[in-house]
């Protein structure tokens, strides 16, 4: 299934919704936002996402993964926030870079239009330019994809000093269109163990600090281990002064994928397009309940382990590091109707100690994600040795392609020295190499935004495994990278068995390498994770699950 094209419905005014976070983050602000995209979506609108981040970065190319999550890459090449995976993921539409805005981009193109007399001699102030700024990418956004609704989720939490402008901006569209701007308030009601009671001060709080910079709430969400009961609801809506059947209740769930039948249970889209006076056309959430019964129903397991650096801080793991690659795991588990059961495995473990690499047996497969740098990387080599070795499913995704590469370069062809020069830069045999054109950006430490980033075409060549699973000749995949397969080492790996299934014919690039002899042995230079789409899973996962749960 290719993404869904949105298409305006009827000429009535663009509608808005934003979602504002209360109390704390990291509650699920970004599948709030992409549950209600989707409902909205299933009731015949065309609906579009935007990610506001209170980030001085001018995009989150340059964050480091431990703290921010995944960089999720669109195919116009931004650098966005893992939540536009998200969004894109339940709406099965492609975004664009007008979709992503950090404090920095703001900041940046209004500096680049006083340079260049845009505003004519006037004072450039923080208010309203910056307010002026965020709005106007708003309706870009909303524009370009000729949106019905658009649901713009705000970064942070309320009474942050950090995302206040982006709430200025949001109560000035408010104020100039109040029928055509709803405010949804994500919030956490804890249930402090020692109380054993569900409190709804915090809430109450974060209602009154939005109050405070001029939004009153429509809606809470009500995000906690339980759901919400009447009483905390009347409490609410006292309080808050949200009507009470404008309370939904989102308790924590198995799956990410109930939200939007969770929301649809208090008929959430009914009722907000009502408000909007839009009439609701019927519902047609049919592919999502298929897909959530199975879910449910899938009960053989399919274990796979995931070899990568340990992004942990302090005692906890962070696995949004990879949240694409997991997903992109779960939905061709899914779809082959298997459970996905996924491990963290630090590839450092097998640095130390070579026997633990007998454990990597109990898997069905493994992947070795995107990275960068040393740290675990002969870790890596020596998993990827034994995944070939044993005839374990192995997919390789950029990073853990080219280490695919050096280590069929080191352990097969014998060129024992074999390294990528972004780790041994005078490797005698740099089998992966620096990009030509990213020779000159490193040397100037022009990093930001700099990679070969995005959407690039890839031909896939006739007789490879990796051609019949995707079933045409032709595709186009997103990139995020400075290395690269090097050609001049091309004929002797071929000539050693290695089989090149994808090409990049413009820029004569190795985009895909396949083995033969053994289940399932891929890499891919490209992210096929950032693709994937619960109802359109991508086919090298697809492969690469079929091949383990025959395990
Ligand atoms: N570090 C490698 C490169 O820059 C791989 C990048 C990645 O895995 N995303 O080419």
């Amino acid at each position: 299934m290719s993404p869904r094209k949105t298409k305006r419905t009827k000429k009535t005014s663009p509608k808005y919704i934003f979602v504002v976070g209360g109390v704390m983050s990291g509650v699920g602000k970004g599948i709030t936002t992409s549950s209600i995209a989707l409902i909205l979506q299933s009731r015949g609108f065309s609906v579009t996402a935007v990610k506001i981040d209170p980030y001085v970065n001018v995009d989150a190319g340059t964050m480091n993964p431990v703290e921010h999550g995944e960089t999720f890459v669109l195919d116009d090449g931004l650098e966005c926030d893992q939540d536009m995976g998200n969004y894109e993921r339940f709406l099965n539409v492609d975004l664009t870079a007008t979709n992503y805005m950090t404090t920095g981009a703001v900041y940046q193109s209004v500096i680049n239009q006083e340079r260049n007399l845009k505003f004519g001699g006037k004072c450039v102030s923080v208010v309203p330019h910056i307010p002026n700024e965020v709005i106007s990418r708003i309706k870009q956004a909303q524009k370009n994809s000729d949106a019905d609704i658009t649901v713009i989720e705000i970064g942070g939490t309320a009474g942050e000093y950090e995302n206040l402008l982006f709430l200025e901006a949001a109560r000035m569209m408010k104020l100039e269109a109040p029928d055509d701007v709803q405010f949804v308030l994500v919030s956490y009601l804890p249930i402090p163990s020692k109380i054993g009671e569900m409190k709804t001060k915090p809430t109450q709080h974060a209602a009154r600090l939005l109050n405070s910079a001029g939004i009153q709430a429509d809606w809470i969400v009500g995000r906690s281990s339980h759901p919400l009961d009447e009483s905390r609801k009347k409490k609410l809506s006292v309080m808050c002064s949200v009507p009470e059947d404008q309370i939904i209740s989102a308790p924590d769930v198995e799956s990410i994928y109930h939200v939007p039948h969770n929301f649809e249970d208090d008929g959430l889209s009914t009722k907000m397009l009502k408000k909007f006076g839009l009439r609701p056309k019927k519902k047609d959430l049919k592919e999502w309940t298929a897909l959530t019964n199975k879910v449910e129903s899938a009960t053989k397991e399919v274990r796979i382990g995931i070899v990568g650096k340990y992004f942990s801080t302090g005692d906890f793991v962070l696995s949004d590091a990879y949240i694409s690659v997991i997903e992109a795991v779960k939905h061709a588990a899914y779809f082959y109707k298997v459970k996905p059961v996924i491990d963290w495995i630090n590839s450092e473990e097998f640095e130390q100690d070579e026997e633990h690499l007998a454990d990597l047996k109990v898997y069905d497969g493994i992947v070795i994600p995107g990275g960068f740098g040393s740290r675990g990387i002969e870790g890596k080599i020596k998993a990827i040795q034994f995944a070939r070795e044993q005839k374990i499913p192995y997919l390789g995704l950029c990073y853990g392609m080219q280490m695919a590469v050096v280590e069929f370069a080191r352990n097969v062809v014998g060129l024992s020295k074999a390294h990528t020069t972004e780790i041994n830069p005078n490797t005698p045999d740099p089998v992966i190499d620096i990009l030509p054109d990213q020779k000159e950006k490193l040397a100037k430490k022009d990093m930001g935004g700099t990679m070969r980033l995005g959407g690039y075409d890839c031909e896939l060549q006739s007789k490879t495994m990796v051609r019949k699973l995707y079933g045409k000749a032709n595709t186009r995949e997103r990139h995020r990278h400075r290395y690269e397969f090097n050609n001049e080492y091309r004929d002797q790996l071929v000539e050693n068995g290695l089989i090149i299934s994808g090409l990049n014919t413009e820029q004569d690039l190795v985009e895909i390498i396949e083995l033969p002899d053994h289940p399932f042995f891929v890499g891919t230079q490209f992210h096929p994770e950032l693709q994937s789409r619960p109802l359109d899973p991508h086919p090298v996962f697809k492969g690469f699950i079929r091949a383990a749960s025959k395990r």
